[in-house]
């Protein structure tokens, strides 16, 4: 089955509201295993309207609508459902009823426009809103199905659970569609890509590389009758993907970067302090996510600069000689010293060594765990958010890695 979504409302097209609805309804889909192919956002303007669910009918067999179903004059879903079908409004004596009972029950006359609310044509059936006053509408017509519900998520979401999803999934035979992600670090989007390309033309499941704040994701995707199909599609790409980048993957699904590093850390029995020159705290509040973090995690120093340093009794002029990255490891050495921890991390971006010759978007990462000592040079010519960014990535990689080794060391 193919479906798409009309999300209505001039709001969205102003950018006032942020189009939630549609994500959630894809997510949905996609776990119904659904097809969905298009998104579109129209205002409220009924030739507009009435064209976006023209051409959805077209080439969907499904076009779902999110908002203009409210008592006012620039809500214009049913009108507009009415049109694309030639089908006439009219009042429906049960819902009218409702409305009516519905204000009563606050001890309100329904304003006259409510009854707007109360209308259906010959093709739709009402979907009951409990927590709202505007009932849905599901419409069959020709093979195709328009489904309209209300514009607030909370009535959307209540909505399509218990109205919608038990009717989808009795019209359009229960598939599914399942996705495994493998988490990359230390190499780049198209390096990872490059690497496993053989795998991402294949259609059944699919492969896709994403670019995170985490490294990169490799998702397989596949669609199938059953979760247990499914994944039987997925397990031998995974395999597959698994040999090209083996060392690399460090996690799956749900698994994250910092707490992949905080279990390593735990059965390694070390605790991690920081000095963070250029991060300014964001490897502190990484590592601080989880609510379990403690006793892996010590804490850490977020200095705003060389002076502070001094300040602290550690003269960072002392290292112009040996260079910025020495200094990263003297830091990273007393971070460990600071919280009685056996790794320690720090950052130092070019500011803090500012006439020591190196060029803009220069930041070291200096590790220090037992028996190894370990500084990486990074040069981003970007933004400075961005080269926070990629010294925070590296700092992880650089840690996962020797802890990864630690252990296989044994
Ligand atoms: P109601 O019948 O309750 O008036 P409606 O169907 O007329 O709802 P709209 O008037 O289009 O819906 O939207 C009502 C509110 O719902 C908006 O002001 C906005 O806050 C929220 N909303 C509408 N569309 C979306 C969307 N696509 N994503 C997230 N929120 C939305």
């Amino acid at each position: 089955m193919k479906a798409e979504i009309i999300a209505v409302g001039t709001e969205l097209l102003l950018g006032q509201i942020v189009d939630t609805n549609s994500a959630y309804l894809a997510r949905e889909l996609a776990e119904l295993g659904i097809d969905l192919y298009w998104v579109t956002h129209v205002g409220d303007n009924l030739d507009r309207l009435s064209e976006a669910i023209s051409r959805g009918l077209s080439r969907s067999d499904l076009v779902i609508l999110s908002g203009g179903l409210g008592p006012t004059e620039d809500d214009l879903t049913r009108d507009a459902i009415a049109r694309v079908l030639g089908e006439e409004l009219y009042i429906d004596p049960e819902l009218e009823e409702r409305q009516r009972a519905f204000w009563a029950a606050r001890g309100l006359e329904m304003p006259p426009r409510n009854l707007t609310q109360a209308m259906l044509i010959p093709s739709a059936r009402p979907l009951p809103n409990p927590v709202g006053t505007a009932p849905g509408w599901w419409v069959e017509k020709d093979g195709k199905f328009v489904v309209a519900m209300p514009g607030v998520p909370r009535e959307l979401t209540r909505m399509w659970e218990h109205e919608v999803k038990p009717r989808l999934r009795a019209v359009a035979g229960a598939g599914i569609i399942l996705s495994r992600t493998l988490k990359v670090i230390g190499r780049g989007e198209s390096a990872v890509e490059e690497a496993i390309r053989p795998l991402v033309g294949s259609r059944n499941p699919t492969v896709a590389t994403y670019a995170k704040p985490d490294g990169i994701h490799v998702r397989i995707t596949a669609k199938a009758g059953s979760p247990e199909a499914a994944r039987s599609l997925i397990e031998p790409v995974e395999a597959q993907v698994r040999a090209i980048l083996g060392p690399d993957i460090y996690g799956a699904d749900d698994e994250t970067l910092v707490g992949v590093i905080l279990r390593r850390l735990r059965e390694l029995g070390w605790r991690l302090g920081l000095i963070e020159v250029l991060t300014g705290g964001l490897l502190a509040a990484a590592l601080s996510e989880p609510a379990d973090a403690e006793g892996a995690f010590a804490g850490g120093l977020v200095l705003a600069g060389p002076s502070e340093l001094v300040r602290l009794g550690f003269d960072p002029e002392t290292y112009r000689g040996a260079g910025p990255g020495n200094l990263a490891l003297k830091l990273a050495a007393l971070a460990r010293q600071e919280f009685g921890a056996e790794v320690g991390l720090a950052t130092v971006g070019d500011e803090t060594v500012g006439d020591w010759g190196e060029p803009p978007g220069a930041a070291f990462v200096g590790l220090d765990v037992p028996g190894e000592a370990v500084y990486q040079r990074l040069v981003v010519p970007m933004s400075r958010p961005e080269v926070r960014r990629r010294a925070v990535l590296t700092a992880f990689h650089l840690l996962w890695r020797s802890l990864r080794e630690r252990l296989q060391a044994g």
